[in-house]
C-alpha cells in the first residue's frame, strides 16, 4: 500500500527459552538488512521472554510483542497476562485473536475485540488476526467470514497507529500450504475496502499483514501482492536466518 511502511512480524508461539534470545541478536546485528531502513520488524515472544527480549534489543530496530493479553487490566485470573504487564515488560505490540487462541481457548470475536481494546489501554498496538477455516474456504464463504470477523473483532476507535490486521487463513498456518496470489489479493482487497469504509483515511493506511506458511522461498511473491503490507510469520521466525531472508524480500 503506498505510504505504508511494511512490517515483518514473527510469532514464536509456545517456543523459546533464554538461549533463543541469541536469534534476536543475530537479527539486529545483520548488516545492510532492510530492517529499520525500509521496513519495521517485530518478534512476538512467549510472555516469559518479553522482558529479556526487550532488554536484549533495546535501542535496536526490532520491536518485541506479546502473543495474547487478557481483557482486563488486572484481577483474579490465574495464569493470565494483562496488556499492562506486557507493556511494563517492554512489549510494544500484542497479537490478539490468533486462530490457535480462537480454537484452543474458544475465543470469540467479542473476546478478541475486548482484548484489542485492553491492548490499546496499555499503550500496545493490537495485531488482530482473522481468517477462514478450510471448510469455510471450500464452502465459498471466505469473504463473508472475513467481513464478519472484521466487524466483530476490531473495536471502534481503531486507527492506523493502534491497529494492524493480520489475514491468516487457518488452513495455511503451519501447513506449508498458501493461498494463490489471486486469492490473497482478493481477500486483502476486501479487507482494505471494509477498513476504508469503516475507518476512512485511517482504514486506507492500516497495515494488513498476510500470515500462513510464509517462508523465504515464497516471501517475494506474497509480499509483493497489492494491499499486503507485511507478514506474520510463525515457524520461519524461529530461526534468525529465515526471518532475515523473509525481510530481504523488501530489499
Ligand atoms: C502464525 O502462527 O501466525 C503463522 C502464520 O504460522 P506459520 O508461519 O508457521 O504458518
Amino acid at each position: 500500500t503506498p505510504d505504508v511502511r511494511p512490517l515483518v512480524a514473527g510469532n514464536w508461539k509456545m517456543n523459546g527459552t533464554g538461549e533463543s534470545l541469541d536469534e534476536l541478536r543475530i537479527i539486529v546485528n545483520r548488516p545492510n538488512s532492510a530492517i529499520g531502513e525500509k521496513i519495521d520488524a517485530l518478534i512476538c515472544v512467549p510472555a516469559t521472554l518479553v522482558f529479556r527480549a526487550a532488554q536484549s534489543v533495546e535501542g535496536e530496530a526490532l520491536s518485541i510483542g506479546g502473543q495474547d493479553c487478557h481483557t482486563k487490566k488486572s484481577g483474579a485470573h490465574t495464569g493470565d497476562i494483562s496488556g499492562d504487564m506486557l507493556k511494563d515488560a517492554g512489549a510494544s505490540h500484542v497479537i490478539v485473536g490468533h486462530s490457535e487462541r480462537r480454537t484452543d481457548h474458544a475465543e470469540t470475536n467479542d473476546v478478541v475485540r475486548a482484548k484489542a481494546r485492553a491492548g490499546w489501554g496499555a499503550g500496545l498496538v493490537a495485531i488482530i488476526c482473522i481468517g477462514e477455516t478450510e471448510a469455510q474456504r471450500k464452502a465459498g464463504s471466505t469473504l463473508d467470514i472475513i467481513a464478519e470477523q472484521l466487524v466483530g473483532s476490531i473495536p471502534d476507535g481503531a486507527n492506523a497507529n493502534n491497529t494492524i490486521v493480520a489475514y491468516e487463513p487457518v488452513w495455511a498456518i503451519g501447513t506449508g500450504l498458501t493461498p494463490t496470489s489471486d486469492d490473497v489479493r482478493e481477500v486483502h482487497a476486501s479487507i482494505r475496502a471494509a477498513l476504508t469504509g469503516r475507518f476512512g483515511a485511517d482504514g486506507a493506511k492500516m497495515r494488513i499483514l498476510y500470515g500462513g506458511s510464509v517462508k523465504p522461498a515464497n516471501a517475494i511473491e506474497l509480499l509483493g501482492i497489492e494491499n499486503v503490507d507485511g507478514a506474520l510469520v510463525g515457524g520461519a521466525s524461529l530461526k534468525a536466518v529465515d526471518f532475515l531472508a523473509i525481510c530481504e524480500a523488501y530489499h
